[in-house]
């Protein structure tokens, strides 16, 4: 039997629960414990992929090929697991099935209500990971408490608290606890009130979780104890880290791990395991080189939109003990005549995934710019797309080469629409998604890098290299390294005569976690270093004499 823990969170949004419910995981599963993490979101979407990155930041895709939030890309990359389409849940679902269920009579004639039915679905959802074999299922409740929308989840969670053995159930609540400058001291008022909501709506959390600035005093653990009912010992610390890998090694000085054991009457645990997370992150805090890596991008004031790329680059920095210092470059601002001065500065170059047309034509200069220079380069699904366009134009000779994407009329459509995309009309969940394999071929940058000639990644595009302008492409110097040994799909593209240039047209950042970096941005890093080090030998020829 599977024992439940859920996160709710109140008083703003934005406190990172999702990086809590990670930490404690991590923990109890340091300890020697199965956990897995699901979220639930309020939200009327039936999943994140129709979501534009501006309202939700990067859409998370698994291995099974849910389009899922971009907490899940948290849980894998703390707890090294895959998740499934089972571990993203939305109103929208909800609703889908329990209509979906009217409409095939199941209800046998009753009126069909948010309670029981909603709820009863909720719960359904809530506990069917519990099946699989986990000793800890841990829920993430999306949205805060006193959202309307968030009402139906509370509702389940109250009669999972009264349903389950006390000890199988557990509440975790993350609030806010503000400073106020001019008072010079820490309030604990939200806190009580959005308990205070929860009570109201029957749902008694076990353990406070409290996001500060300031440490919290013991008169303050204490005050928040007492209005919110819960013990002082579980009156937990969350002060802002200097990084998100901190914060399992916080909660574990908090004890929320302990704690929470000891609430579930867990006794079966050893001491955390954390060797290998402790020694990433002295890598991380004590880097020995530093690189800057231009991220090219249209979405570069939203740092949520590149989520998993811009971890990966924190992965792969660790291993290689150097500090990757991330520039982000709009691409719609990058013209013939300042890439010069824009990329001037930059150890690698990486143009990031994306959909239509806007900013395409800096990703363009871009890649014609790292081609050009031997500088690092790597492209990533429309990245890598914008790479074949680049490779086209200027190399091959098509002038007006061009995705049907972007240009449906283009004289040579490179990058076209793939065959079984072509009838579709529905937007939600019909990309090619999900873990696809792929044969390197041997000999490539790519099988240098992977180490092996068979690989799976996970994709969520439409559009593919046109394989009818192959034999054109690799008379003139880019090869497909990868392809899927079942549809011929290109999945890899390179430059063997370029120092380092790779285009995939897969999205390696949703694999990359603390514990298996990616060993493309292991490798790009590296190169990235290389060409510093480069950089700083022609620059210094003392240097570069001493190194001969
Ligand atoms: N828009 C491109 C396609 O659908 C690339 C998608 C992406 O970068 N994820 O093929």
């Amino acid at each position: 039997m599977s024992k439940f823990i859920f996160v709710t969170g109140g008083v703003t949004s934005s406190l990172g629960k999702g990086i809590i419910s990670a930490s404690l995981a991590k923990l109890l599963q340091a300890r020697g414990l199965k956990v897995t993490i699901q979220k639930f979101d309020p939200y009327i979407n039936v999943d994140p992929g129709t979501l534009n990155p501006y309202e939700h930041g990067e859409c998370y895709v698994t291995e099974d090929g849910a389009e899922t939030d971009l907490d899940l890309g948290h849980y894998e990359r703390f707890l090294n697991i895959f998740t499934t389409q089972a571990n993203n849940v939305t109103t929208g679902k909800i609703y889908q099935t329990v209509i979906n269920k009217e409409r095939e009579g199941a209800y046998l004639g009753k009126t069909v209500q948010v309670v029981p039915h909603i709820t009863d679905e909720i719960k359904r959802r809530m506990k069917l990971l519990g099946n699989d074999g986990y000793d800890i299922v841990i829920t993430e409740i999306g949205g805060t408490v006193g959202d309307i929308e968030s009402l139906p989840f509370i509702e389940a969670v109250r009669q999972l608290q009264w349903e389950l053995p006390e000890e199988d159930c557990l509440v975790v609540h993350l609030t806010l606890v503000p400073y106020l400058k001019a008072a010079k001291e820490l309030k604990t008022k939200p806190t009580q009130h959005s308990v205070k909501m929860m009570s109201e709506n029957g749902v008694h959390p076990d353990i406070i979780v409290c996001r500060t600035e300031r440490p919290l005093s013991p008169e303050i653990r204490r005050k928040i104890a007492l209005f919110c009912n819960v013990k002082q010992e579980a009156v937990i610390e969350a002060a802002d880290a200097p990084t998100i890998y901190e914060v399992p090694l916080a909660m574990m000085r908090e004890k929320l791990d302990v704690i929470c054991l000891k609430k579930m009457n867990i006794t079966r645990y050893h001491e955390p395991e954390l060797a290998i997370w402790k020694e990433f992150l002295d890598k991380l805090k004590y880097p020995k080189s530093k690189v800057t890596v231009g991220l090219i991008g249209k979405y570069i004031e939203l740092q949520d939109a590149y989520k998993s790329i811009l971890e990966s680059f924190v992965h792969a920095g660790a291993i290689n003990e150097c500090k990757v210092e991330v520039v982000n470059i709009h691409s719609e601002f990058i013209t013939e005549d300042n890439v010069d001065e824009k990329m001037g500065n930059l150890d690698a170059l990486l143009v990031a995934p994306g959909f239509g047309h806007r900013g395409i034509d800096g990703k363009i200069i871009a890649v014609r710019y790292a081609r050009e220079k031997g500088l690092p380069f790597f492209g990533i699904c429309l990245g890598m797309q914008m790479s074949v366009i680049e490779f086209a134009r200027d190399v091959v000779g098509l002038r007006n080469a061009h995705s049907t994407e972007m240009n449906p009329e283009t004289p040579d459509p490179v990058i076209d629409l793939m065959e079984d995309q072509k009838n579709i009309t529905d937007k939600g969940g019909t990309m090619r998604l999900g873990s696809y394999k792929c044969e390197i071929l041997p000999g490539s940058l790519a099988n240098r890098i992977y180490g092996t000639t068979v690989i799976s990644e996970r994709h969520r595009h439409r559009w593919e290299f046109n394989n009818n302008y192959m034999n054109d492409f690799e008379n003139h110097g880019m090869i497909a390294s990868g392809k899927n040994p079942a549809s011929n799909l290109v999945e890899i593209v390179e430059i063997p005569s370029h120092p380092f240039f790779i285009g995939v047209q897969y999205h390696p950042e949703l694999k990359s976690t603390v514990e298996n970096p990616h060993p493309i941005f292991v490798h790009f890093v590296k190169a990235a270093k290389e060409y510093s080090e480069q950089k700083l030998s022609v620059k210094n020829p003392l240097l570069q004499s001493e190194m001969i």
